[in-house]
């Protein structure tokens, strides 16, 4: 099925589906689960909207590829223009919050590194943003403060919270703005904290954001 932003609540949520962009490296104890240097600034990139699926359908699973591993992060949805903002009109911006999936090819994405090369091919793949329905900002009014968590066949794999950022929310949007406007229905995704991992088709997987829980399948 085409994917569309909805709210968790079913009310009607009128954006169109944009671009994600994502930030690299926030969470402290996942650069140095990696090995990876803390950046001095953002680090960012994007998935194109092809990349989004909803995680109430079965999430389809890239083969033949090398490992794939999860990244569990909140995600933002823009609802107002944003371009060289600053952070308090990147807070008024939000349209609201999920929790979203970074799928990354790693295998594949530490051989671009190790090149030099640019990591779309390894993380902006159809299907490599499965996200969920999205909080209204008022039912999440400390966004800067939630659990973030992943279970894969009942086995937590990742446990933050979203305190631990590097780079705060509002600041990165704001950030991200002076590179790339943010339209109304494009989705930030704020990194993910340690304890990535591989998956594998049929996985079972279990997505929290603050006291909200969302079940999804690996096809
Ligand atoms: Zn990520």
């Amino acid at each position: 099925m085409v994917y569309q932003h909805r709210y968790l609540d079913g009310s009607p949520l009128a954006l169109p589906v944009g671009k994600v962009v994502c930030i690299g490296r926030n969470y402290l104890d996942h650069i140095r689960e990696l090995n990876n240097a803390v950046p001095e600034t953002p680090i960012l990139f994007m998935k194109p909207a092809t990349a989004l699926v909803s995680l109430d359908e079965p999430i389809p699973w890239p083969t033949g590829r090398g490992e794939c591993h999860h990244e569990v992060e909140l995600a933002v949805l823009v609802g107002r223009e944003l371009r060289n903002a600053n952070a308090e009109r990147a807070r008024d911006a939000v349209a609201g919050y999920g929790v979203a999936l970074d799928l990354t090819l790693r295998a594949l994405q530490n051989e671009l590194k190790s090149k030099g090369h640019p990591w779309e091919t390894a993380k902006a793949f159809d299907g490599a943003c499965p996200l969920s329905p999205f909080l209204k900002p008022e039912s999440l009014p400390e966004p800067q403060a939630a659990d973030l968590a992943l279970q894969v066949n009942g086995q937590w794999r990742q446990q933050g919270n979203t305190r631990l950022m590097i780079i705060g929310i509002f600041e990165l949007m704001a950030y991200i703005s002076t590179h790339f406007t943010l339209q109304p229905g494009d989705v930030v995704l704020t990194g993910t904290p340690a304890g990535v991992g591989p998956l594998h088709s049929g996985d079972v997987l279990l997505l929290r954001l603050a006291d909200h829980d969302f079940s999804a399948r690996l096809a």
